[in-house]
């Protein structure tokens, strides 16, 4: 007789097990390049455009038309003149000037816009018409009401004529504009509010487009939560939703948001099953990777023929990719890192969705930049990098992004990107790469700010913005900003580092033909809980020596470089207490750290310890200053900058954050 554990003991037997499926990840059975997935993938899926509907007039802006449009009536209708006047004989009118005018006899008729004429032109006679009048019979021309002087007669009213008017002048014809049986528009363009007035034009008040793709977009995760709702620990928000369904619109589909569902399977199977009843494509995200919990592609494989064709990529990002056709429908299981998601969709999903959509190919534009930092690069995997781009002294600098395929914000203010070869371990420093541009990319900034990036960094900006110039902010920390300055391919780098040897913010990056703009100083301070009693009121000094004293006090320090980390590491004096190889690489992952309870202490600036509602110490002065290049400081953008620095306004805006700005 089997005996049941006790539930202690079960739960327990639960979690061991967990853990061994969590280690025991299954590998990728084959790995394929992002060249053969692509093939196996078209070999399977429909890819022309969907069947016509019919849409209303002003519900047809950017949908692609399904049939050439052949116009129907004449535009304009009928002969019209162009100008107020009156329709003339143009032989009546030879040889009129101011010296000999002619007289013609006004006819005893007003042609109004949409009064149909009457009265013949005849001979020696005019018709007074307005702009968008018919031209009455017997005219071939109109006199300009300007080169013409009425005669006040009762009984015969007439004009004296002072320019002579060839036949045809101020006349548009009868379908000179828009000609019946002429192709008006073509089958695939895109209808955009000009297209939607040639339609009007023509009367017509509904037109045949192409069905869009309706395209269905679940999230799966039991991390995720909705935007709108309130962050619970461990859980993050589901952005991957929002974004596949907007890129969904702009590649001419029709998303259908399912939500976010929980890592549970049989939910999911349901929500999958109905998405592939109601729509053309189904696009998931997450749980893809071969680890416990992922679920996605294990439901995908009993769905239906033919199922999984290709799981595993060689790609960076996007190796977990799972492509499968479910029937005749398409169903993608994205990574669920956003910028893998995306990077992804784009490559694999959105060109099927604009040919089905009737949209021709996105047509790809690139530029040729330098990269001018060496970027390792797995072997075996085609590796793409998003760049930032700016124009530097000798032609277009791309900066790879530096942020991880977990950033949201990777994709989002990326210009593009570019790929590194499968076969390469590397790409040199100042190596040339081919650029494909994403967005409306390319509009080149009045100013590049390399370096640490700030809060208070977002004012200036913002108030450059407002004078009309665009500046750049990439994050790069202090130490790239100042060799990327070096370089020639900043004008601005903000740093913020202490000399270790003379304590002196700043001061030892200056080089030949370098000045330093005084930014803002912000306090940075001992950062802990508030209820943490260990550390209630004492001075800052005193609390580093309380959490170097205690074993169980856990610190979480900052990376190296960082002018925080020299500030730590003179408060430690060679000490080495637990966590001090934990070393983020910003205040507000310090702060989150410690009100998370995964550290107890940490130093940080005022203001971001507030944000967090920690407790703080004050200990230095951190100071945030400009590396300006000499040579640059004339450029219009520059003096913007030092002038926004110096305003009121601004200085006002910089307070608020808890920064103090420094007096010019
Ligand atoms: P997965 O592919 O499910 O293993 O997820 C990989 C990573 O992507 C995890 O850190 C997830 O939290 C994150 N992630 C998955 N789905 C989403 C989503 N819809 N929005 C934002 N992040 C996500
Ligand atoms: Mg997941």
């Amino acid at each position: 007789m089997a005996v049941n554990p006790k539930p202690q003991e079960r739960s327990r037997a639960a979690i061991i097990n967990a853990v061994h499926r969590a280690a025991r990840q299954e590998q990728f059975l084959e790995v394929v390049s992002a060249e053969e997935a692509r093939r196996r993938f078209a070999a399977c899926i429909d890819r022309s455009p969907l069947g016509a509907e019919t849409v209303a007039l002003a519900a047809a802006l950017s949908r692609v038309l399904a049939a050439d449009v052949v116009a129907p009536v004449d535009a304009p209708p009928f002969d019209r003149s162009n100008v107020d006047g009156f329709a003339v004989r143009a032989t009546d009118t030879a040889g009129a000037s101011d010296a000999a005018p002619r007289r013609l006899a006004l006819n005893a008729e007003v042609v109004a816009c949409g009064v149909e004429p009457a009265v013949e032109v005849e001979p020696g006679t005019a018709t007074a018409i307005a702009t968008g009048g018919v031209i009455p019979r017997g005219a071939d021309a109109i006199v300009m009401i300007e080169h013409t002087e009425l005669i006040e007669d009762a009984a015969a009213p007439a004009i004296d004529v002072r320019r002579a008017v060839g036949s045809g002048q101020f006349v548009s014809y009868a379908g000179s504009d828009i000609a019946r049986g002429e192709t008006l528009l073509r089958k695939g363009a895109r209808v955009g509010s000009r297209e939607i007035g040639m339609l009007a034009a023509c009367g017509l008040a509904e037109i045949g487009v192409v069905r869009r793709p309706r395209v269905a977009v679940l999230s799966t995760g039991d991390e995720l939560v909705e935007p709108g709702q309130p962050l619970k620990p461990a859980s993050v928000y589901d952005s991957n939703g929002a974004i596949l369904a907007a890129a969904i619109v702009e590649a001419g589909g029709e998303p259908v948001p399912f939500g976010a569902f929980p890592d549970e399977e049989v939910a999911l199977e349901l929500a999958m099953r109905s998405a592939l009843d109601v729509c053309d494509i189904v696009v998931l995200s997450g749980g893809t990777s071969k680890g416990a919990g992922d679920l996605s592609h294990r439901i995908v494989s009993r769905l239906g023929k033919p199922g999984i064709l290709v799981h595993g990529v060689a790609l960076k990002p996007g190796k977990p990719l799972c492509l499968a056709v479910i029937g005749d429908k398409p169903l993608v299981v994205l990574p669920g890192f956003p910028t893998s998601a995306i990077f992804t969709f784009h490559t694999f999903v959105a060109p099927v969705i604009r040919a089905r959509a009737g949209l021709p190919p996105e047509s790809a534009r690139t530029v040729t930049a330098r990269v001018p930092v060496r970027i390792a690069s797995e072997l075996g995997r085609e590796e793409f990098v998003l760049v930032s781009l700016v124009s530097g002294e000798g032609g277009t600098i791309g900066f790879p992004s530096g942020k991880g395929s977990g950033a949201v914000t990777a994709f989002s203010q990326a210009d593009g990107f570019f790929a590194i070869d499968a076969l390469a371990a590397a790409l040199d420093a100042d190596s040339s790469a081919e650029v494909t541009l994403i967005g409306d990319a390319a509009c080149v900034p009045d100013l590049v700010i390399m370096g640490s990036h700030d809060v208070a960094l977002d004012v200036v900006v913002s108030a450059l913005a407002e004078r009309g110039f665009l500046a750049r902010t990439i994050a790069v920390g202090s130490l790239g900003g100042v060799a990327a300055l070096s370089r020639g391919e900043c004008d601005l780098a903000p740093v913020h580092l202490v000399d270790p040897a003379t304590g002196i913010c700043n001061q030892h990056l200056l080089g030949p033909g370098l000045t330093l703009v005084p930014g803002w100083r912000r306090m940075q301070g001992f950062v802990f809980r508030p209820s943490d009693t260990r550390f209630e009121r004492l001075s800052a000094a005193a609390a580093i020596k309380a959490a170097l004293a205690d074993p169980a006090v856990l610190m979480v320090n900052r990376n190296t470089g960082s002018g925080t980390r020299v500030l730590v590491d003179g408060l430690l004096a060679g000490a080495r207490p637990a966590g001090y190889p934990n070393q983020p690489r910003s205040h507000n992952a310090v702060a989150a750290a410690i009100s998370q309870k995964r550290a107890d202490w940490g130093v940080a600036i005022e203001p971001v310890a507030q944000m967090y509602g920690l407790a703080f110490l004050p200990i230095a002065p951190e100071e945030y200053d400009f590396l300006l290049r000499e040579a640059r400081r004339d450029r219009p953008a520059v003096q913007a900058f030092l002038d926004v620095l110096r305003d009121e306004a601004t200085r006002a805006r910089i307070r608020v954050l808890g920064m103090e700005p420094a007096t010019h």
